[in-house]
């Protein structure tokens, strides 16, 4: 797909951002280029659309700027998973390890029913225990996680299993 180069050379690198030793993905900067921007959200659209696909769950904070035209794209709700205490609503919770410390990603009761189908939306995956966490917070509420998206896949991780069993292709569709 000659529209991965664009996207890929549109996202930034920062060394040393946000602590020495790490080598930070930018995506601002592909939100910069409209057109990068548009063939990111095609390419996704394109895979998901007649999915059956009821709902777009995007992870805070880089998920609310990819997770909605996709959502509007396919046809499907939108629900943020935030942060903690972000929401004002009953929310359910699920922990998560980060690498020192643990964090906590929340749900507002009722946004997600049982028997809704689930594609969750975050920019990048590396350990992925951000995503394990999304995915732990729709099955306990009955739906169907039907695939995990990102724009950046860290290529060191490639083919890994997750914690929660699932096998996590290496597939990189768009990097
Ligand atoms: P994981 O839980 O898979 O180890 O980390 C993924 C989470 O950390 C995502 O929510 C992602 O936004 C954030 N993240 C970690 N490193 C980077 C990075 O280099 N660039 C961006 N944009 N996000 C990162």
């Amino acid at each position: 797909d000659d529209r991965l180069q664009r996207i890929s050379s549109s996202i930034r690198v920062i060394p040393n951002f946000p602590k020495p030793g790490i080598m930070f993905q930018d995506i601002t900067t592909l939100l910069l280029d409209h057109k990068a921007f548009r063939d990111t959200i095609d390419i996704l659209v394109e895979r998901y659309k007649d999915k059956n696909i009821t709902v777009v769950a995007g992870v805070e904070a880089r998920g609310f700027i990819f997770g909605p035209p996709i959502a509007l794209g396919i046809g499907a709700k939108f629900v943020p998973l935030r942060k903690p205490k972000k929401l004002p609503g009953e929310v359910i919770s699920e922990e998560y390890s980060l690498e020192y410390g643990t964090d906590r990603m929340e749900m507002h009761v009722g946004a997600v029913q049982p028997g809704d189908r689930a594609l969750v939306v975050d920019d990048l995956i590396a350990t992925g225990g951000t995503l394990c966490a999304a995915l732990k917070l729709l099955e306990r509420v009955g739906a169907e996680v039907f695939e995990c998206a990102c724009i950046i896949e860290l290529p060191e991780l490639k083919d890994i299993v997750l914690e929660s069993g699932i096998l996590l292709q290496g597939s990189s569709d768009l990097t």
